[in-house]
């Protein structure tokens, strides 16, 4: 994006969390902010207004954050990807590589049909590995996705260069 999101300076670096090396980015001072939780919101929204998009599609846990105000204000359904065990009924399940070993995402397969629309929503994008996982969580349910959006991408990491491997759809970030 051209213009500076203009409440980047809530979101703050945590030195070695979860682990030594690594610099966290904590955003929940930015969304505690009543004026940088609303923009984060307007913005994602403005973005995808008026593309038809049937579901906002968020991963656990800070993709509901974000994910469930921007479906709401879309008149778009939210749908959660959820780690195994917590989804009650038939669903599909998605393993993606982490640093070190696997981990699982999983959606209700009744969530989505072939006629939805859909939005990949997270709080951060990093190396992508979740975000392509919920993405293949969406193709397994025959629902045509329209876009990919963030509060924050770690340009360092090139996400978007991963993701546009697999995807020729628009990756739209705040910061
Ligand atoms: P990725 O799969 O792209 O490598 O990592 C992104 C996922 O991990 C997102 O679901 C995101 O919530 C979480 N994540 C990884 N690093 C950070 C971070 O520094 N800050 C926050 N808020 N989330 C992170």
């Amino acid at each position: 994006n051209e213009t500076p999101f203009p409440y980047e300076n809530l979101v703050v670096d945590i030195p070695d969390y979860p682990e030594p090396g690594v610099v966290f980015k904590d955003i929940t001072p930015l969304i505690a902010d009543e004026r940088g939780f609303s923009a984060c919101v307007d913005a994602m929204t403005q973005h995808f207004l008026g593309k038809g998009v049937t579901k906002v599609v968020g991963s656990e846990a800070r993709g509901f954050l974000i994910g469930t105000p921007v479906a709401y204000r879309l008149g778009a359904g939210f749908v959660p990807a959820r780690k195994p065990g917590k989804l009650p009924r038939e669903v599909y399940t998605q393993s993606y590589a982490l640093e070190y070993g696997t981990d699982e995402l999983q959606i209700h397969k009744d969530a989505l049909s072939p006629d939805d629309r859909v939005i990949i929503v997270d709080d951060l994008v990093a190396t992508a590995g979740t975000a392509l996982a919920t993405a293949k969580l969406v193709e397994q349910s025959g629902a045509k996705i329209l876009g990919f959006s963030f509060i924050l991408e770690l340009a360092f990491l090139n996400p978007r260069e991963a993701i546009g491997k697999e995807y020729s759809q628009e990756v739209y970030s705040l910061i």
